[in-house]
């Protein structure tokens, strides 16, 4: 009996039997599978001791982690980067045990991405690289889409993002808004010591042209009392403050 599939308007009939044009235009034919996207996280490297990161769950220098183990995972190599590249099409970089830019070859990353012209997104807390790395980084590939952790005004941002030099990690994304062809993200999670300035951040955000972005994080909903949850438990809304200006 003949088996009917529509698939994308084109149609498949008798089981294995795909005519020439449907074949040419199904997404996977043992070729890249082009259609979705991966995040990664690249290593087990990050300078920073962000107070509720998983990191905290595992070692630290002794400043508020609990020393239990070591951070788990390595670096990925460039044979396997390559392999996956050859899968994705969207690669996103935003770890949950480690930052980014602290793999040793994340600027390499970036050139293979521009070179197989695929979509990525980088998301970095860290400042404990140099004007220079990051300009190199910018200029890899101009295309990536950035986004800046930045927890509070750059000169409290520490608070939360322990070790974090906010005013240098603010320098970097005004340079990044200089080089990159698409705009960067200014991201603010809203905790007590930050939520009276968001006003004045998006000011700020507004004079250099990135986009604010606020995350009003779930973690103070249903859990215990906790230093770091803003007055309002589920944070502010931007458009709050749209209604009164
Ligand atoms: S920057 Fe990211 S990986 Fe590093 S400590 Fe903060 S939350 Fe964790």
């Amino acid at each position: 009996m003949e088996k009917k599939i529509i698939l994308g308007g084109h149609k498949i009939i008798k089981g294995m039997e795909v005519g020439q044009e449907t074949w040419d235009n199904l997404p996977n034919r043992n070729r890249k599978f082009i259609s979705n996207k991966v995040n990664l996280d690249l290593s087990h490297r990050c300078p920073l001791e962000c107070l509720r990161c998983a990191r905290q769950t595992y070692e630290s220098d002794g400043k508020g982690g609990l020393k239990k183990k070591p951070i788990p995972g390595r670096d990925i190599t460039i044979d396997e980067f390559e392999k996956i590249t050859d899968y994705f099409a969207r690669i996103q970089f935003c770890g949950q045990y480690s930052d980014p830019i602290h793999h040793p070859h994340f600027i390499d990353f970036l050139r293979i991405i521009k070179r197989k012209d695929l979509i990525s997104q980088v998301h970095t807390a860290s400042s404990f690289k140099s004007d220079k790395w990051f300009k190199e980084a910018f200029e890899a590939n101009p295309d990536s889409q950035w986004w800046f952790g930045i927890d509070g005004l750059p000169k409290d941002s520490h608070k939360y993002r322990v070790h974090q030099n906010g005013e240098l990690h603010f320098k970097r994304l005004k340079m990044a808004r200089q080089i990159l062809n698409k705009k960067p993200i200014w991201q603010y999670i809203v905790f007590n010591y930050n939520e009276q300035d968001l006003e004045t951040a998006m000011k700020m955000a507004e004079e250099i042209d990135v986009i604010f972005n606020v995350i009003n994080s779930g973690r103070w909903e249903n859990k215990k009392p906790d230093k770091l949850a803003p007055k309002k438990k589920k944070g502010i809304e931007v458009n709050e403050f749209e209604e009164q200006n």
